[in-house]
């Protein structure tokens, strides 16, 4: 990393210190951009990079909610609009107890290179919420929903920011935040949220996007390596949207999905994952993974989920969570003959695990490019909420496997153009950094 990348990398650590997950990403990001750095002095002469570390504002608010016993309780939410320079606000929303703003910073930079990387005029965002919404009702979902969005309407809009899901945000949510958005805004504007249910402005696929987009752009990957999802052996963890629709695509593509987790463990089925159990057990009875052992014969449950990585796969495809994949892990899926990981999540792989894949020489989808098949398609759903009109299935899809391909041709071809051929990770940043730092040099002050 040249002077100036160390010193903006520097202040970042300085003012961010205790929000690793952010200072993580920043690192990732900057340690790519020397050679962009290098050939574009302009960027550096206006302190480019100094700018796009900070988010353009961000907002804090309270968020009070009550029980089915009648106990009230306060969160706090958070909206970071990251940066705005080619479009509209776009990103998600995480409702879970471990949300603090570093969490949210670090997915608003990340989102902004991601939306960049699209190709769709779409700038980055994230919000969320330290509530947890493991084991409460629907009402009190609906309640917190209506108290959240309440405080949020004010800063959002469809031409401003667009919120969508994220971990534990899907669909049943959504519904309750439109309802108040519409509720207190008192008018038709379907555009301020995607992931929306079909009967009121969803997009057919939207649902599925970022799990195929995954399989899209890593079946790109595996053929210009010479390799594929036929007869593949898959790992998956997670068993949310992305895990769910992921397995789903792989399998359509020839894989053997083999195993899933959630937050307390994992099961193992050598002949293959019974996706319409995990569906069943996840999308609607919202049940533990563990559950999956206990109707399937054959299939092993295992308590604690890091283990996941320890079954030998040719390709692991994480989908839970950051940094669920450590050194050791990264080691023992080498070991064990692995030649592809594919981040469905954001930031999953921790620095040392991605060392350890390219030591190993594995081919790497990061997640900035592998998973942006949602929010790509997030912005097919604006696009149709504008029009008053809505594409089939098969439009939707075929649409997210052009743009997951032209994506991966993007990364790969800024990777070789700066001198890092093979470096999908270097070659997302590049890309997606481009396009964003051109707009902002083009409005001068900002
Ligand atoms: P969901 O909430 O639908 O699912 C998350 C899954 O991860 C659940 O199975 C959950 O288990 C599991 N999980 C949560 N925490 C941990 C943990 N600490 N260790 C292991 N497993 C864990 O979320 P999504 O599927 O929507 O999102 C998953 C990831 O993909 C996130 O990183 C998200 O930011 C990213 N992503 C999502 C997009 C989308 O369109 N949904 C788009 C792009 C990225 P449990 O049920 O026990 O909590």
């Amino acid at each position: 990393m040249n002077a100036y990348l160390a010193s903006v990398l520097e202040n970042v650590k300085t003012k961010h210190g205790n929000e690793p997950e952010f200072v993580q990403t920043v690192e990732e990001v900057l340690s790519s951009l020397e050679p962009v750095i290098e050939k574009h002095p302009e960027y550096e002469k206006v302190d480019l990079l100094g700018r796009m570390v900070e988010p353009e504002r961000m907002f804090t608010f309270r968020v009070v909610w009550c029980d089915d016993n009648g106990q009230w309780h306060t969160n706090r939410g958070w909206r970071c609009q990251f940066n705005g320079a080619i479009g509209p606000y776009k990103g998600g929303l995480r409702f879970q107890k471990n949300v603090y703003e570093g969490i949210i910073k670090f997915l608003g930079f990340e989102q902004t290179f991601k939306n960049s990387l699209t190709g769709l005029p779409i700038g980055g965002a994230k919000g969320g919420s330290d509530f947890d919404p493991a084991g409460k009702s629907d009402a009190e979902v609906m309640r917190f929903c209506q108290s959240f969005m309440t405080a949020l309407y004010r800063y959002i809009g469809p031409d401003v920011d667009v919120p969508a899901g994220d971990m534990g945000v899907g669909g049943r949510e959504i519904g309750y935040l439109y309802g108040q958005y519409r509720r207190l805004k008192g008018v038709w504007e379907n555009g301020v949220l995607t992931g929306k249910g079909l009967s009121y402005g969803g997009s057919l696929a939207r649902k599925e996007a970022t799990g195929y987009g995954l399989c899209y752009f890593t079946d790109n990957m595996l053929r210009a390596n010479g390799r594929s999802f036929d007869g593949a052996t898959v790992v998956i963890s997670g068993s949310g949207n992305v895990a769910i629709y992921a397995c789903e695509k792989a399998t359509q593509l020839g894989a053997r999905v083999v195993a899933m987790s959630d937050s307390a463990g994992y099961v193992y089925d050598p002949a293959g994952i019974d996706l319409d159990l995990v569906k069943q057990l996840k999308e609607v009875e919202r049940r533990r993974i563990r559950e999956y052992a206990e109707r399937h014969p054959g299939a092993e449950y295992h308590e604690g989920c890091r283990d996941i990585w320890s079954i030998p796969c040719d390709i692991a495809l994480p989908c839970a969570t950051q940094n669920e994949i450590n050194e050791a892990s990264a080691k023992l899926l080498v070991q064990n003959g692995c030649c592809a990981v594919a981040e469905g999540a954001n930031m999953p792989s921790t620095p040392e695990a991605i060392a350890v894949y390219r030591a190993a020489g594995l081919l790497f989808a990061p997640a900035k490019a592998a998973n942006a098949g949602g929010v790509a398609t997030s912005a097919l759903e604006m696009s149709q909420n504008s029009m008053r009109f809505s594409w089939s299935f098969e439009e939707v899809d075929n649409r997210l496997r052009h743009i997951m391909t032209d994506l991966y041709h993007n990364a790969a071809n800024a990777a070789e153009a700066y001198g890092m051929p093979g470096d999908l990770a270097a070659g997302a940043n590049i890309a997606g950094f481009l396009k964003v730092g051109d707009a902002m040099l083009a409005y001068g002050v900002v």
